[in-house]
């Protein structure tokens, strides 16, 4: 491992809730300018959101793998994101240039519709190709319910849910589990999705909407920003935003990420794709669901 790579993993490795405890957030916040340079220590430009993607040589062994276990083409295109406590390795299929270019990103290790071989370049293009009516009838329609979450954050969602109203916000829940199948329904419809991995899929992640949900309305965007900041403090950083409370593509998306979903650093990555290649292996080379929401796993 290179000193500059080290250096960007650890970097990237800093958990954010210290980093959000060191810096403060929510309404006693310092300059955001502090905050988003933080961000963009950890891996992430997200004054511009523009990935910094690794710089980190790769030998031929490691490029073969990466393009057969996690369907990688181009592992330039990796990069550390800070969804989770400790970063969550992603893979744009393009080179995001400008903070405007919205580019599909997948996060390794996660379940969803790419089939064993394909890559992610393939997945995007089977999926765009597919007709609208080729979908199962269960993609058709999201959960709304918290029941449908992973029962390990069920009761946590619901209580942060009840200290929101309690708090005075108006949250409605609009989307909760989302199967693989939907996030690709939903990505063939061109709709508010650039992924194919999601923590819908693990029913760790839900979708709500502020008051009358109209972002365009002055006083629903406040009330909308004063929520997020008081999502991303409460308890520590346990539910996490998409962007920063004011700037985000996704100002509905909430979740509770896990240390065992995802791979924190290539190197864990590449550990796991020589593990489950290996002859006689034991660790599968997929990822399965730990969670089917209503029961529809696909
Ligand atoms: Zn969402």
């Amino acid at each position: 491992m290179t000193a500059a790579l080290r250096k960007f993993l650890q970097r990237a490795a800093v958990p954010l809730s210290l980093a959000v405890a060191a810096l403060g957030c929510g309404r006693s916040s310092p300059p955001d300018n502090a905050r988003l340079a933080q961000l963009e220590r950890m891996g992430v430009d997200s004054a511009t959101a523009i990935p910094q993607y690794t710089t980190r040589p790769f030998t031929v062994d490691e490029r073969s793998l990466l393009r057969r276990v996690y369907g990688v083409e181009d592992p330039s295109r990796l990069y550390l994101i800070d969804e989770s406590n400790e970063g969550v390795l992603k893979y744009d299929t393009k080179r995001k240039t400008c903070a405007s270019c919205l580019v599909n990103s997948y996060r390794l290790g996660f379940e969803s519709v790419r089939r064993p071989g394909e890559s992610w370049e393939e997945a995007e293009r089977r999926v765009k190709a597919t007709p609208l009516r080729a979908f199962p009838e269960s993609a058709h329609v999201g959960s709304t319910s918290t029941a449908a979450l992973d029962p390990a954050v069920r009761g946590d969602v619901e209580r942060m849910l009840a200290d929101a109203r309690a708090a005075g916000f108006e949250p409605h829940v609009v989307a909760t589990y989302r199967s693989p199948v939907r996030e690709a329904y939903l990505m063939r419809q061109g709709h508010r999705t650039y992924t194919l991995t999601s923590l819908h899929s693990y029913g760790r992640a839900i979708d709500i909407v502020i008051g009358d949900a109209r972002l365009k309305r002055e006083a629903t965007r406040k009330e909308w920003i004063a929520f997020r900041k008081w999502v991303d403090e409460y308890h520590g950083g346990e539910f996490r935003i998409l962007g920063t409370p004011e700037h985000s593509w996704d100002w509905r998306h909430v979740e509770v990420p896990s240390p065992d979903i995802g791979f924190r650093s290539i190197d864990a990555a590449l550990d796991r794709a020589r593990a489950c290649s290996a002859p006689g292996a034991t660790v599968p080379c997929d990822f399965k669901p730990n969670n089917c929401g209503d029961g529809t796993c696909e």
